[in-house]
Parts: structure tokens; sequence; C-alpha cells
């Protein structure tokens, strides 16, 4: 038999913890990350989609905007494209719809990033660079727990006078942290 897992997961819309539980089954099918619907009243008001990895840890979060009620839901035939991908056990209290997949152009472009930094002329452009690629994972990703360090970064920056090879050795540090992170 499969326990539950514990998973402890932070509202993207209003910030409120959580706990959920879901089946070690559910992770162990999907072959890298599984997607998690936390519908309105589990954790809050809010529903939203928890990313998680086979380690059982929260890769991100996306909100949903809108929720189709169920029962035009069960109208609507493009709904059929996530029976083949998951196959809910009995006991699962949250359905994962599709699994997720970090945009590798994402990772490629932090990267390409990271080895900029030591020719960047000053503080202010690579904060721009900073806002940039945050820009870049919000759109693709909706939210992701590494956003409010990245805008911190940026913003601290962008008011920053010093620029010498210890203040970009520090920079690239967090940028690694943020790639490790986002993997
Ligand atoms: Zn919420």
């Amino acid at each position: 038999m499969h326990s539950p897992r514990t998973i402890l997961v932070v509202c993207p819309v209003c910030e409120k913890r959580g706990e959920i539980q879901i089946p070690e089954q559910v992770i162990q099918e999907n072959k890298n990350t599984s997607t998690i619907l936390v519908r309105a009243g589990i954790t809050c008001p809010h529903t939203y989609q928890v990313f998680i990895d086979r380690k059982c840890i929260v890769r991100g979060y996306q909100r949903t905007d809108y929720e189709v009620p169920v029962a035009e839901q069960s109208k609507n035939p493009s709904f059929t494209f996530a029976a083949q991908d998951f196959h809910p056990p009995a006991t699962m209290p949250h359905k994962p719809v599709i699994p997720a997949k970090l945009d590798p152009f994402i990772r490629a472009a932090i990267r390409d990033f990271l080895g900029e930094i030591d020719t960047l002329p000053s503080p202010s452009t690579c904060a721009k660079g900073i806002a940039g690629l945050h820009d870049l994972i919000q759109s693709q990703q909706g939210f992701h727990f590494i956003l409010p360090d990245m805008k911190n970064w940026a913003n601290n920056l962008r008011i920053g006078a010093i620029w010498d090879e210890k203040a970009k050795e520090r920079v690239k540090k967090r940028v690694r942290i943020w790639l490790d992170k986002i993997s």
C-alpha cells in the first residue's frame, strides 16, 4: 500500500499556507513533474496548480484565472485530453491535470545571463537582466517561488553603486541558486 504524502503549499494568490495530501502513486506514475490541482476551499478561497517533482519538492505554482463550473465541464469535449494523462486512484483527493514541463528555454536564458555577468558595465544593467529573466519566468510559468527573490535582487542592484568583483560574485552565486531551483 502506498501512504499519502503531505505537502506544504502556499497559495500563489493570497500566500496562505496549507497542507495537501497526495498518494505516492501519483508522484511515481508521472515521469518528471506532477501537476496538482488545488481547488478553492482546500487551503483558501483560491483554485491553483502546484507543480511538484518526484521528490515531492514544490517547483512552482500557477494561479487560475477562471474555473469552469463542474456541470459545464462534463459537457465540454475539449476536457477529454486529460483522461489519457492520469490514472487517479480511488483515494486521490486532488487530481493532477497534465504533467508540467519547465521550459528548457528559461534555463538556457538564465545560463546565458550567468555567463554575461562579468561583462556587464553596471549594477543597473545587471538589474535589467534579472528583471528580464523575472518577466520571462512569470510569462511562462505564472508564479514561481524564486520570483520574489529575483525582484528583490533586481531592486537592490538598481540602487547599488558598488560593482566590483565581489559584487559580481555575489550575483553569480545567487543566479546559480535560481538555476538550481528552477530545474
Ligand atoms: Zn489563496
